[in-house]
């Protein structure tokens, strides 16, 4: 008892640091937040301790101003109504009284297994408001109106949330992020803003580590769609990459590392889409074939077949067709001295042809085992002035950093973004240890 009565007193400090650095970001008018741990849904672990959610409600006040702290959590079977009131941190003995006492069908006593209900409270529990979706979808709202406790209905209201989250590798990405409690679409946008940098498929290890600040849309306190990453954090063996979304003329934004170098590369680390499907192969990285590099001179990723590939840069395709061993095969040219080549394709995207631009990212092709393939791979070469290189090893160019005009609205627009995920790190590490 004692010690959960210290996490909690922990876990509004960590909120209250929260409000001042958020509250500096300045795209965000209207500033609230839910600390919202732990998700009910969701295991407790170690990753929880530090998962906390920011609210921007468009409807609300700002409880910058009033200091409240907003939770959230599902009505669990054979939930009573102080049960519920307690895990949402409520300690309100008026409010329980008042709870408790409406009949009403739509009653928080009668509100359905699963139900998510937040409480909107106090430093000390009192309770402010608390709200939750009737059967007939709309808001209701309890509130405490000078001490009287009155609940009302609205309309559905919709707010975006920014969601911060941290997970730790044991296996792949999804298992990670699943672990976490982060959307799928936000798993795969975290995977393409490294992409430049981190192979998903090939360079991941157990106890790479990562902190994802985005954006979610919920209508009524339910998550309905995700946004954005605002920053990210990815440590992969070791080595710690940030990225910072800026938008450098509006609704035009791209990611940059902290010192405004642009996380887009000339080249992707890995030819293969990632998907849920796709990442799974991350474990059978160490199949006896990928240490054959040098005698056949091109990386080999394991994948099931129809699994889309991409170019990994800009270029003109140079082949497309079949030729001996590597079966079907897809060439490409990018800009002097580069060229790749992605062979044992099971088929070509339509119409591809030889003469024709592709775009980084582009899907050019499927996942196969023609030719000389044992079994479903794709066979990446990545060539500099014709000779065969090793893309793990080599040292890609860069596209161009942030424009130096912006630089200093870069840095001011992004320092609390950048705080915080320095804040994550130092607690995940003291999580860890
Ligand atoms: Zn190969």
């Amino acid at each position: 008892m004692l010690n959960q009565k210290k996490s909690l007193l922990h876990e509004h400090k960590l909120k209250l640091r929260w409000f001042t650095a958020i509250s500096t970001i300045p795209l965000l008018a209207v500033v609230s937040a839910f600390g919202i741990i732990p998700q009910s849904e969701i295991p407790f672990d170690l990753n929880q301790k530090v998962v906390e959610n920011l609210v921007l409600p468009t409807h609300a006040h700002d409880s910058v101003a009033t200091g409240t702290f907003w939770r959230s959590e599902r009505v669990q079977r054979g939930d009573t109504v102080d049960e519920l009131l307690r895990r949402l941190n409520v300690d309100d003995p008026a409010a329980s009284q008042y709870l408790r006492n409406a009949k009403n069908p739509d009653s928080l006593q009668h509100l359905p297994v699963g139900k998510n209900v937040q409480a909107e409270t106090l430093a000390d529990g009192s309770l402010v408001s608390l709200r939750y979706i009737n059967s007939a979808g709309k808001q209701v709202i309890t509130e405490n109106r000078q001490g009287r406790f009155e609940t009302r209905e609205a309309e559905l209201q919709s707010e975006k949330r920014i969601l911060v989250r941290t997970g730790r590798i044991s296996s792949t990405l999804f298992a990670a992020t699943d672990q976490a409690g982060i959307s799928d679409s936000a798993a795969v946008q975290l995977a393409d803003i490294f992409s430049g940098d981190i192979d998903f498929h090939r360079d991941l290890r157990k106890g790479d580590h990562f902190s994802v600040i985005y954006e979610m849309n919920y209508s009524n306190g339910e998550p309905v769609s995700t946004g954005k990453i605002l920053a990210a954090e990815f440590i992969n063996q070791g080595h710690a990459y940030q990225a910072l979304y800026f938008e450098s003329s509006p609704g035009h934004g791209n990611y940059y590392s902290p010192d405004g170098h642009s996380m887009h590369k000339a080249f992707l680390r890995s030819p293969l889409e990632f998907t849920r499907v796709s990442s799974g192969f991350s474990l059978s990285r160490f199949h006896p074939i990928l240490n054959k590099w040098r005698a056949h001179k091109g990386v080999d990723y394991a994948a099931s077949i129809g699994t889309k590939v991409k170019a990994t840069a800009d270029g003109v395709v140079s082949f497309v067709g079949n030729m001996g061993g590597y079966g079907n095969v897809i060439m490409i040219n990018h800009q002097s001295p580069y060229s790749t080549a992605y062979g044992h394709l099971s088929r070509f995207a339509t119409g591809l042809h030889k003469g024709q631009r592709v775009q980084q990212g582009d899907i050019i092709g499927y996942v196969g085992q023609t030719g000389l393939a044992t079994g479903p791979h794709l066979h990446y070469e990545f060539k500099i002035n014709g000779v065969h290189h090793n893309p793990l090893n080599v040292a890609l160019p860069d596209a161009k950093p942030i424009n130096p005009a912006q630089k200093r609205q870069f840095l001011a627009s992004t320092s609390a973004l950048k705080e915080q995920l320095n804040l994550l790190d130092s607690k995940q590490l003291a999580a860890a240890n």
